[in-house]
């Protein structure tokens, strides 16, 4: 499951945008408004080109 998110983020080459969960460092999917692990929601996004 992770392995394929990466795969795909290399192949789409224009900017990436990864959302992680500020406190804990979790990798969130798009849709998630909240860390699954901690629940917190504070989201932090990057992006990548
Ligand atoms: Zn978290």
């Amino acid at each position: 499951m992770k392995e394929l998110f990466k795969s795909l983020l290399f192949r789409t080459s224009e900017s990436t945008v990864i959302r992680e969960c500020r406190r804990c460092g979790t990798e969130v999917s798009a849709s998630d408004t909240r860390c699954p692990q901690c629940e917190a929601d504070t989201i932090s996004e990057y992006k990548i080109k």
